[in-house]
């Protein structure tokens, strides 16, 4: 490879696509380099071949990105245009996995340029990736390499306050989310504040945020991430006696949790959110959530942790919904600035 910016990365970057559909609904597909555009344009004979019935009639959606007028993948039904059931991507299919835009190319591999030279990393906000980064196969190198040396690919982000200290924490061996709790909070490991009746009362805004928000961005309906998030409410609804409680994550599960939490600190995925505690309050949250949910039963079913860990991931992403639970205060003092 060419010299260029020093790269760093956690582990080598793994991952397998398990056709969840949610990268394919779950964002805005862009914002659409210019060859993207020429790409796509070129694979539309194609598709229309392959697919006559597939609607791609007006593939791209003009749209104001940062002040500037932007080409973003057209969206129907919560779904990109391209999307067709049984096939998955219909660019994919009928043109070859080259033809599609960078962005749809690279997820959920990111590329981050920091003040500290490149990061490389798998994003947890894929729901397939409930073993994926651990014992998936290696992303191709050659792939890599195109990436790395292609700077419109990559995400800037500046160093939030606190991120040394955060990536520390989650390296501790054998540190639960009680004890991420107990630091942010100021407390020791015996005394970490109950945050339980603030999870559940920030969940039911949150359900009545979904509520008013109906059918845009990732809850669109016959969207994974909607049909994990009706699943998780059904389950919620009929706790009863147990509502409002929101256990510790299971322990066979706590060094996958704290991987993924270093991964979304190291992408500095945390600059999506008001300051790094409020971060990794979020991901407990998450990680509490969808433990709770996949435990149901008597025992934990990891596919339904990692499809619930993603998606409540990307649901306090989502900007309104975060806007909820930063409005309803911290969890307890001290953490809005830590
Ligand atoms: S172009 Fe293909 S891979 Fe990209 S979002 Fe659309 S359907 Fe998914």
């Amino acid at each position: 490879m060419a010299e260029g910016p020093r790269l760093r990365a956690l582990s080598v970057p793994r991952h397998t696509c398990k056709h969840s559909s949610a990268c394919c609904s779950s964002y805005s597909v862009g914002p659409l380099l210019p060859d993207d555009v020429v790409r796509v344009e070129q694979a539309l004979e194609a598709v229309r071949e392959a697919f006559p019935d597939q609607n791609i009639d007006e593939p791209f959606t003009e749209r104001d990105y940062h002040g500037a007028t932007t080409s973003f993948l057209t969206k129907r039904d919560g779904y990109c245009t391209f999307w067709r059931d049984g096939t998955g991507c219909t660019i994919h299919s009928a043109a070859g996995a080259a033809e599609k835009p960078l962005v749809c190319q690279m997820f959920p591999v990111q590329i981050v340029s920091t003040d500290q030279g490149l990061r490389l990393g798998t994003r947890p906000t894929c729901l397939g990736d409930e073993t994926g980064w651990d014992d998936g196969p290696a992303v191709d190198g050659a792939f890599i390499e195109r990436i790395v040396g292609d700077s419109r690919g990559w995400v800037v982000r500046d160093e939030p306050d606190g991120e040394g200290i955060a990536l520390q924490l989650l390296s501790v061996p054998d540190i639960d989310t009680d004890s991420i709790m107990a630091f942010l909070a100021g407390t020791d490991r015996e005394s970490p504040p109950p945050i339980e009746a603030w999870l559940e009362e920030r969940l039911q805004q949150l359900h009545l945020e979904f509520d008013k928000i109906g059918d845009q961005g990732p809850l669109h309906s016959g969207t994974s991430t909607a049909d994990v998030l009706a699943d998780f409410r059904t389950w919620h609804a009929d706790r009863g006696d147990e509502a409002g409680s929101w256990p510790e994550v299971v322990p066979e599960v706590l060094p996958w949790v704290r991987d993924a939490m270093k991964r979304l600190v190291f992408l500095r995925q945390t600059r999506l959110h008001p300051t790094i505690p409020w971060s990794l309050v979020a991901y407990v949250a998450a990680a509490r959530y969808a433990s709770a949910w996949a435990s149901a039963g008597g025992s934990l079913d990891r596919r339904k942790l990692g499809r619930g860990f993603s998606t409540w991931l990307i649901v306090m992403e989502n900007p309104r919904l975060q806007r909820t639970l930063v409005e309803a205060g911290p969890p307890f003092a001290g953490s809005e600035g830590r």
